[in-house]
């Protein structure tokens, strides 16, 4: 039970403060008792010096006989005198005693230390004594007789009122502090509890959110506190973890239509001539065309392993040098047929002898991804420009388009891993929306980098930047550029 009290957190705060408290609490009242009941005997001291002075100014000693002048003198000075003779003792310079009180005699007091008075003439000497119940403070002070002669004056008081004072200030004390102590404990227990709640309500709130539901918030109290400032960032983590997990839902749905489609007319196609039956001339239309869906599909799934490998790593490279104009050259020439298919125009200016140390099988990658995009979001009779050209040591593609373009807000997106924007997805156009990523991967594993500038209804314009090898390891210098512009097909 109290491992597990000592467990909770407020209660372990609580805990810790009370007992730093307890201590300090602690020396605080021992100084505050040792310094009062100093005080307090020392009143006590002061007045048995008074008392001293007054019994003195009474006193005439002349041949070892003790005369008292208190009748002559004034009625203060004679109660003073008279509260004094309760403990009194006036003895010779050899300890024998001339005068006395009767409870002063009662006491059979030890010789003074203070003796022999030739010694220590002016040392006035304190000791206190126990008589039965009562506590005596006595003080030894010489006197100086007629003809130079030292006497020993000894006077002395109860401290019993002292003792009964200190005794109430320990009881005082000793009821204090430990109620001051518990009030605290209390107090602590309830603040620290207090400021906790918070934190059990966010934890609380915290168990509501599941990987399948994220739309629940931590409490923010508003007060902009550190469990406030907490909740923020773990909300904002919430936010980040939610978005993610929509665009993966989304992205899995994308893929399964992806994957979902070229099956289904495959297996519409097939189906259909197996029951019609048909000449070799329309199995031959027909396979090639369900080629072309098998490719769609072969690409789909070698997007998503290409994904799974580069999970979280940047694009491995195997570069060589390679001439950059063959490859664009080759990609547009490749991607022609494509393009004349739809209607598309496309065309290259594309200076030679572009060299450097490139990956090729995925600057191909890369390439084909723009050129890809640039016609499927494009319209029948518009057109595709590809530019190579060098500008300060980097080789510079552009590939524009007069296709749909793309709105602002999804330009700062189409780089994300499975962003699809929603006019793309609407239009059923095709895709995973993973070939933006890997090109953007692709340019910078190259040092480059891909920046996109779109207006959208009017198309789009995609920009590569490679860095060069230096001329020395290129071998060859750029010098001239191609104009090629191909005619439809
Ligand atoms: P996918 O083409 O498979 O959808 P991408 O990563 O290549 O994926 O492109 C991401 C998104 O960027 C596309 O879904 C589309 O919305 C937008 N996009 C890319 N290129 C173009 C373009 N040339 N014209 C218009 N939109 C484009």
């Amino acid at each position: 039970m109290k491992l597990m009290l000592l467990r909770r957190l407020s209660s372990r705060l609580a805990f810790k403060q009370t007992v730093t408290f307890a201590l300090l609490v602690l020396v605080i009242a021992w100084s505050a008792y040792a310094l009062l009941a100093r005080r307090i005997y020392g009143q006590i001291d002061e007045e048995l010096q008074d008392r001293a002075i007054a019994v003195r100014s009474m006193l005439q000693i002349r041949a070892g006989s003790v005369k008292w002048l208190n009748a002559e003198a004034d009625p203060e000075v004679r109660a003073h005198f008279e509260r004094s003779m309760r403990y009194y003792e006036l003895l010779d310079d050899e300890g024998r005693t001339l005068d006395a009180s009767r409870a002063m005699s009662a006491l059979h007091l030890p010789a003074s230390s203070a003796l022999p008075l030739s010694l220590q003439p002016d040392h006035n000497t304190w000791q206190s004594l126990t008589a039965g119940n009562t506590r005596i403070r006595i003080l030894d002070e010489p006197v100086l007789g007629l003809a130079g002669r030292h006497f020993l004056l000894r006077i002395g008081t109860s401290l019993d009122e002292a003792d009964e004072d200190c005794h109430r200030l320990q009881l005082f004390l000793f009821a204090l502090v430990p109620f001051i102590i518990l009030a605290h404990a209390a107090n602590a227990w309830i603040m620290a509890s207090y400021s906790l709640r918070r934190l059990e309500l966010t934890s609380a709130a915290a168990k509501q959110i599941t990987p399948f539901d994220l739309s629940t918030r931590l409490p923010v109290s508003g007060r902009g506190d550190e469990i406030d400032e907490l909740s923020i960032s773990l909300n904002a983590m919430i936010s980040r973890m939610q978005s993610s997990f929509q665009r993966m839902t989304e992205f899995l749905r994308n893929l399964s239509h992806e994957i979902r489609q070229p099956l289904t007319v495959l297996r519409a196609e097939t189906e259909q001539a197996l029951r019609l039956g048909s000449s070799e001339t329309n199995y031959r239309d027909m396979l090639s065309k369900q080629l072309e869906h098998v490719e769609l599909l072969a690409r789909t799934v070698s997007d998503l392993m290409e994904l799974a490998q580069s999970e979280g790593e940047q694009v491995k490279l195997q570069r060589e040098k390679e001439d950059l104009s063959e490859l664009v050259q080759a990609a547009i020439d490749g991607m022609r047929p494509q393009a004349g298919e739809r209607g598309i125009k496309i065309s290259g200016t594309v200076q030679q002898n572009v060299i450097g140390a490139f990956d090729a099988g995925q600057i191909w990658r890369l390439l084909l991804n723009l050129l890809d995009n640039a016609i499927k979001f494009n319209h029948a009779g518009g057109h595709v420009d590809v530019i190579l050209a060098v500008h300060h040591d980097a080789a510079i593609i552009s590939v524009s388009d007069s296709g749909s373009g793309i709105i602002a807000e999804d330009q700062a997106h189409i780089f994300e891993r499975g962003y699809r924007a929603p006019s793309a997805r609407k239009s059923k156009v095709p895709g995973t929306g993973l070939g933006l990523h890997f090109a953007h991967g692709i340019a910078e594993a190259h040092g480059g980098r891909i920046e996109v500038g779109s207006v959208p209804g009017e198309g789009s314009c995609f920009r590569v930047s490679l860095p060069l090898l230096p001329a020395s390891m290129s071998g060859e210098t750029p010098t001239s550029t191609a104009h090629w512009d191909a005619p439809i097909n």
